[in-house]
C-alpha cells in the first residue's frame, strides 16, 4: 500500500472503523496528523549486549536464539505464566511471559530475536520478564531510540509507533518545508523532512536535539509572524498628539512622590502618547506597585490637550474603586470623571451617555459595559484596560476598533496587568504590545508574612483572625465557589467544578452564627447585584465589617489598607499567580499582615507548589513557577488568552529559542511584510492555518 500525507489513516492495514474512531478522538485522521503528532518521550532502545555481559536490571537488546518450544502454565485463573530458554555464545537465559500465551506460536526454536528488557540474575540464573521480542534482521522497535507517544485508551504506544514508522518510511519527504531556505540556513535549522523524521525515529541523540530545535522554532516563528500580523494590522495610523508637558501639575495632586519605576513608565506613555502614532503600552507591576497612578497620569495628558479617556476594568467593585480613586485625584483640577457599569439604572446611564457625547466628561470609568453600543464619545483619544488577564486579545482588538475619531484618528492604548507575566509569556501574548515594568513598590510596605497550614490547624486560625480584629485589624476570608460574575470574554465558558466546594453562603452564615458571633461579618461573591455588593465592601471599606468573607471578587484591586490578615480557603484550587493577587489585598497598610493558605490536600507536589508563595513575595518569581508548573494554558485559562496550544515548544523551557524565533520574524516581516515572495508561500500558508484554526485570537 503507497502512503501519502493525506492518506487516511482507517486506509492503513490493522486500522479498523473503531481504532480509526479512536485515533480520530486524538485529533488524528490522516498520516499528515500523525506525522505532526510528535513523542512525549523516547527510550533509549540501542544498547546490544550479549546475555552474559548484560548489565543487571537495565534494559538492553539482546540478540539471541529460542532453544526450546514455550511451555505454557497456568498459575491460577487469571494468570497464565509462558516460558522459554533463549541461547547465545555467551549463555542461555529463561525468558518468561505474564499472561501473553500468543508468544507460544511467535516464537519458534531454532530461530533468532532480539529481545528487550532488563535481565536479572546471575550465571545459569539468567532471566528476563515480559520482554519485547522482533524477529533478528526485522527489527522495528528493537535497537534504535523508540518513540513514546501521548496516549489515549484503546491504542497501544506499539500501534501508534508502527503507524508513524510506515509513514515516516513512506511520505516523510513529502513533508513541506515552510521556512525559508535562507532562514533555515541563518539560523542552522534541520530540513523539515529530516526534523520529522527524527523527531519520531531519532538516528541519535544528536539528530533529535537538531529535530526538536527545528520544530520548536518553526511553531514559535510561526506564531511570532502571526501575532506581528496582528500588530500590524493595528498599530497603522494616526492617533491624537498628547503635549508631554503638563505632567507638573499632576504631581502636585498627588499626595505623595511617584516611584522612579513608576516615573519611567509614565515617562515612556507620555512618548508614545505624544509621538502621534497609536500607543499599544502594556504596564506590568506586581500588586501594589501603583499602576493605576501611570493610567491617571495619562488621562490627565489626554485632558490637558482636549481629549477624553476611557478606563475600563473587569469588575464592577474594581471600576468604582477606580472611579473613587480617579475622581478624588483629578477632579480638584478640573478634570470631570464619571462612572458607568451594567447595573446602573437606565437613566443615569443616559445622563452620563448624554455628558460623554457633549464633551463635558473627560474621563469615563467602567466595566467592559463601556464596550457596548450606545456609548460615544465625542474625542476619544485613550484607552486604559486595568487587569489585563481578564480580557482576551480579541477584547483588546474589539476595543482598538471602539476607538477611531472622525478626523481617522486611532486612539491610545494602555494596559495594566496585576499578574505579572514571565517575560517569556508576555512577548508571546503581548508581542503586539510595548511594555512597561514597575519593578518597585511605593516606600513603607512590609513584606506580608504567608503560612501554608493544613485543616488540622483551622481552631488556632480562627483565633488567630479573632486576635487581629482585637489589635483593630480586618480580615479577608476567600473561599473558591461557583459564584463568578467576573466579565468572561465572548466564547468563554466559566470554570467547572467549584460547586462541591465550601459554598460561600453557608460557610460566611456558619462563621457569622457559630464562629465568630462577637464579630461583624459580611459577605459578598459574584452572583449579588451590585448594589448590594458595592454596599458590603463600602461596609468593610470604611471598618463597619471585621471579617469579609467572599469569593474571587476582591481578587484584583480592591484596597483597604486596614486589612491585614488574607485568608486563603481549599487554596490548592488556585493558581499561585491567583493566590499572589489575593495576598496583594493586605499589607498595604503600615501594619504587620498576614496570608494564610489553607489546604486539606497531602499531595507534596500540591504543597511544594503552595510553598512557593511562603518562600518569595516576587510576583515575577510566581509568574514563572506557575508556568513552569502549570503550563501556559492554565495561566490565564486557556481561552482566555486565547493561544494556540503549542505541539511541541515549551514556553517554560525554550525562552531563548523564543526570542531567536521572534527577531527572525521580525526580520522577515520587515523583509517582505504581506509574505509575497515565491519563498515565503508555505510560511504564508501555515500562518494562515493558524489563523482558521485559532480564529479568536485574531480577530
Ligand atoms: P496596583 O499597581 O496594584 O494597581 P495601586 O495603583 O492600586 O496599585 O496602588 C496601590 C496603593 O499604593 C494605592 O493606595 C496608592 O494610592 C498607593 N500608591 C501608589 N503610588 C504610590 C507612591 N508613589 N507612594 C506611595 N503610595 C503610592
Ligand atoms: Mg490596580
Amino acid at each position: 500500500m503507497e502512503i501519502h500525507l493525506d492518506t487516511r489513516l482507517e486506509a492503513f492495514p490493522g486500522i479498523g472503523a473503531a481504532r480509526a474512531r479512536g485515533l480520530a478522538k486524538l485529533g488524528l485522521e490522516t498520516a499528515e496528523d500523525l506525522l505532526r503528532c510528535y513523542p512525549r518521550d523516547y527510550e533509549d532502545r540501542r544498547l546490544r549486549t550479549t546475555i552474559r555481559s548484560a548489565p543487571e536490571g537495565q534494559s538492553v537488546c539482546v540478540p539471541a536464539m529460542v532453544a526450546d518450544t514455550p511451555r505454557t502454565s497456568y498459575v491460577r485463573k487469571g494468570l497464565e505464566l509462558t516460558k522459554v530458554r533463549a541461547v547465545d555464545g555467551s549463555g542461555s537465559m529463561d525468558v518468561t511471559f505474564f499472561n501473553q500465551t500468543y508468544v507460544k506460536h511467535a516464537l519458534i526454536p531454532g530461530e533468532s530475536y532480539v529481545f528487550y528488557g532488563a535481565v536479572t540474575g546471575l550465571g545459569q540464573r539468567r532471566q528476563m520478564t515480559n520482554p519485547v521480542f522482533e524477529p533478528e534482521g526485522r527489527a522495528r522497535f528493537t535497537g534504535r531510540i523508540m518513540p513514546i507517544y501521548p496516549l489515549t485508551a484503546g491504542i497501544s504506544n506499539n500501534r501508534l509507533a508502527g503507524l508513524a514508522l510506515q509513514c515516516v518510511e513512506q511520505c516523510v519527504e513529502e513533508v513541506p518545508e515552510v521556512l525559508p531556505p535562507a532562514l533555515r540556513q541563518a539560523h542552522a535549522l534541520a530540513a523539515a523532512p529530516f526534523a520529522c523524521q527524527n523527531i519520531h525515529f531519532p538516528e541519535t541523540e544528536e539528530a533529535l536535539d537538531l529535530a526538536r530545535r527545528r520544530l520548536v522554532f518553526e511553531e514559535l516563528f510561526t506564531l511570532s509572524c502571526g501575532m506581528a500580523f496582528l500588530r500590524d494590522r493595528r498599530s497603522v495610523g494616526r492617533a491624537p498628539v498628547f503635549s508631554p508637558e503638563g505632567l507638573e501639575g499632576f504631581r502636585a495632586l498627588l499626595p505623595f512622590s511617584l516611584t522612579g519605576a513608576q516615573e519611567r513608565a509614565i515617562r515612556e506613555a507620555a512618548a508614545d502618547c505624544a509621538s502621534g502614532r497609536p500607543m499599544d503600552r502594556l504596564v506590568q507591576g506586581d500588586v501594589g506597585s501603583g499602576k493605576t497612578m501611570v493610567a491617571a497620569a495619562c488621562c490627565y495628558l489626554a485632558w490637558k490637550s482636549g481629549w477624553q479617556s476611557a478606563l475600563m476594568a473587569p469588575t464592577e467593585i474594581l471600576a468604582e474603586q477606580h472611579f473613587r480613586t480617579l475622581s478624588g485625584l483629578l477632579e480638584p483640577a478640573g478634570l470631570h470623571v464619571a462612572l458607568l457599569t451594567g447595573s446602573m439604572r437606565a437613566a443615569e446611564k443616559r445622563k452620563v451617555r448624554a455628558a460623554l457625547a457633549a464633551g463635558t466628561v473627560h474621563l469615563l470609568v467602567g466595566t467592559h459595559a463601556i464596550l457596548s453600543d450606545g456609548v460615544e464619545l465625542a474625542r476619544l483619544g485613550l484607552v486604559v484596560t486595568d487587569e489585563q488577564h481578564r480580557f482576551g486579545v480579541a477584547q483588546r482588538a474589539a476595543l482598538a476598533a471602539k476607538g477611531g475619531t472622525s478626523d481617522g484618528l486611532s486612539p491610545h492604548v494602555l494596559v495594566m496587568s496585576a499578574t505579572p507575566i514571565p517575560r517569556t509569556l508576555a512577548l508571546i501574548i503581548y508581542g503586539d504590545l510595548d511594555v512597561s515594568v514597575i519593578d518597585e513598590l511605593p516606600p513603607g510596605r512590609t513584606p506580608v508574612e504567608t503560612f501554608l497550614v493544613g485543616e488540622d490547624k483551622r481552631a488556632r486560625m480562627y483565633g488567630f483572625v479573632r486576635k487581629q480584629v482585637g489589635l483593630g485589624r480586618q480580615v479577608y476570608i476567600v473561599c473558591p465557589a461557583v459564584e463568578e460574575a467576573v466579565p468572561l470574554p465572548e466564547g468563554t465558558e466559566p470554570s467547572p467544578g467549584f460547586a462541591d466546594l465550601k459554598a460561600v453562603t453557608t460557610y460566611a452564615k456558619k462563621l457569622e452564627e457559630q464562629v465568630f458571633p462577637d464579630l461583624r461579618v459580611g459577605f459578598v461573591h459574584g452572583r449579588m447585584r451590585a448594589k448590594e455588593k458595592e454596599s458590603v465592601m463600602a461596609a468593610f471599606s470604611a471598618g463597619a465589617l471585621d471579617v469579609l468573607v467572599s469569593t474571587t471578587v476582591i481578587e484584583v484591586g480592591v484596597d483597604v489598607p486596614n486589612a491585614a490578615l488574607m485568608i486563603v480557603e481549599n487554596a490548592d484550587r488556585f493558581g499561585l499567580s491567583q493566590l499572589h493577587q489575593l495576598r496583594g489585598r493586605v499589607g498595604r497598610g503600615s501594619h504587620q499582615s498576614y496570608c494564610v493558605l489553607i489546604t486539606s490536600s497531602r499531595d507534596p507536589d500540591t504543597r511544594a507548589r503552595l510553598k512557593v508563595l511562603v518562600q518569595t513575595s516576587d510576583g515575577f518569581r510566581i509568574a514563572e513557577e506557575d508556568l513552569k508548573l502549570r503550563g501556559p494554558g492554565d495561566f490565564f485559562g486557556k481561552r482566555q488568552h486565547g493561544l494556540p496550544q503549542l505541539k511541541i515548544a515549551d514556553l517554560a523551557g525554550d525562552t531563548r529559542l523564543l526570542k531567536e524565533a521572534q527577531e527572525a520574524a521580525q526580520d522577515l516581516l520587515r523583509a517582505d511584510p504581506a509574505l509575497c515572495r515565491p519563498e515565503h508561500q508555505a510560511l504564508k500558508t501555515q500562518i494562515q492555518r493558524l489563523f482558521t484554526e485559532n480564529a479568536g485570537i485574531f480577530n
